[in-house]
């Protein structure tokens, strides 16, 4: 791995004036150089010298970082996408053939007028109008800002897809007493906190918090299963306050490992015929993310993630929808794009975040301002 350069601090850039720029633009000028070619006069392996060619293949960052890097608007804004321009109102709409495709060519026109533009106040103007930014990764004449800028599946799919099932949709939570994950107003603090034996009296708040909940049978379960030595458990507390925040990695073991062995025990065969709906409808969320964590891919593996987040997207609606406006989010629209990155890019292991996370943490932990003589143990470890 090779280290660029890290954004100065305190704060993250001014996105609005788009103060990332600056920095980015010094990695573009470098892989500028590096299209046409840069001759080493010697390596290792090459005492001669040797030329070396590179191209920036994708971007890969979370959600936000990538509309700060990329120009496009946050993912809260009218048009949340960076594939298409479906508009927030319509992000419950799963007909892929409907969505209205970004071009690239149009979007390089109004980022470029976005730079041109004189003043502040017009920048400001044309972004109200086009809900778009310049970015240095347009210099590029081989890249293609669209294309190439695809969802990171550890935060798309399980810091927020699989995170949101768990606190939003089971809403489960130490404080709240249990129901049946009904759709009810979100006002209600109590709403759709899953509670296993369907009990679902709220006026009576101790008698429900001596009810096992769901996350308590899953603690259970957890205790009684044994894990082959490669896989690392999610922590026994997870969900508490005490536990804080999970990492991607612990979630994906949530939902691929400990909640499907407790939910097909205790919906598979209920009688109830919402709890096994509710199972089936987890199960794909699941199995779609299983499928888009391969290490390899065939085609019919492709079709196969598009047809189970399709469908755990129709039946979230379906179960869990409270009123007209849609329970889903952008990160679920993005990963109805998942399937396209996966057939276009192959598997998304080669390019998450994953190691990239692991290094930032490591410097996040260490103090080394003004301590001269210690960014050699950063390039050692970076470099391994
Ligand atoms: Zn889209």
């Amino acid at each position: 791995m090779y280290l660029v350069g890290v954004v100065p601090g305190p704060r993250s850039p001014s996105v609005i004036r788009s103060q990332i720029s600056h920095s980015v633009k010094l990695a573009v000028d470098d892989l500028q150089k590096f299209r046409q070619g840069v001759h080493f006069t010697r390596t290792y392996n090459y005492p001669g010298g040797r030329l070396c060619k590179s191209l920036c293949i994708d971007i890969i960052t979370d959600a936000l970082a990538c509309r700060e890097i990329a120009g496009f608007p946050s993912p809260s804004s009218l048009y949340p996408c960076t594939s298409c321009h479906l508009k927030k109102s319509e992000i419950g709409n799963l007909d892929r053939q409907s969505w209205p495709r970004r071009d690239l060519r149009e979007h390089k026109r109004i980022a470029q007028a976005w730079w041109d533009a004189e003043t502040f106040a017009e920048q400001q103007t044309l972004f109200k109008s086009h809900y778009l930014r310049w970015s240095e990764f347009n210099r590029l004449d081989y890249f293609n800002i669209i294309l190439y800028t695809p969802s990171d599946l550890p935060h798309t799919g399980y810091l927020n897809a699989a995170q949101t099932h768990f606190r939003e949709i089971f809403g489960i939570d130490f404080e709240k007493p249990g129901g049946d994950g009904q759709p009810i107003s979100v006002s209600d603090p109590n709403a759709m906190n899953v509670d296993v034996d369907n009990s679902h009296d709220r006026t009576n708040r101790r008698r429900h918090r001596k009810d096992p909940k769901l996350q308590d049978i899953i603690y259970r379960d957890m205790d009684n299963i044994f894990l082959p030595t490669w896989m690392n458990s999610a922590p026994r507390d997870w969900g508490s306050a005490r536990r804080g925040k999970l990492k991607a990695n612990e979630w994906k073991m949530l939902t691929l490992v400990h909640v499907p062995i407790t939910l097909i025990r205790l919906w598979g065969t209920h009688p109830v015929e919402r709890k096994r709906n509710m199972l089936d409808n987890f199960m794909a969320l699941a199995q779609a993310l299983r499928i888009a964590d391969f290490y390899s891919l065939r085609r019919k593996d492709v079709f196969s993630f598009n047809k189970h987040i399709t469908h755990y997207l129709k039946t979230l609606q379906e179960l869990y929808q409270a009123s007209d406006e849609s329970i889903l989010k952008p990160h679920h629209h993005a990963l109805m794009h998942m399937g396209e990155d996966l057939a276009f890019m192959g598997p998304n292991h080669a390019r998450n975040t994953m190691p990239c996370e692991r290094y930032i943490h490591f410097m996040q932990n260490r103090n080394l301002n003004n301590q001269f003589g210690m960014f050699h143990i950063i390039r050692l470890i970076v470099s391994n």
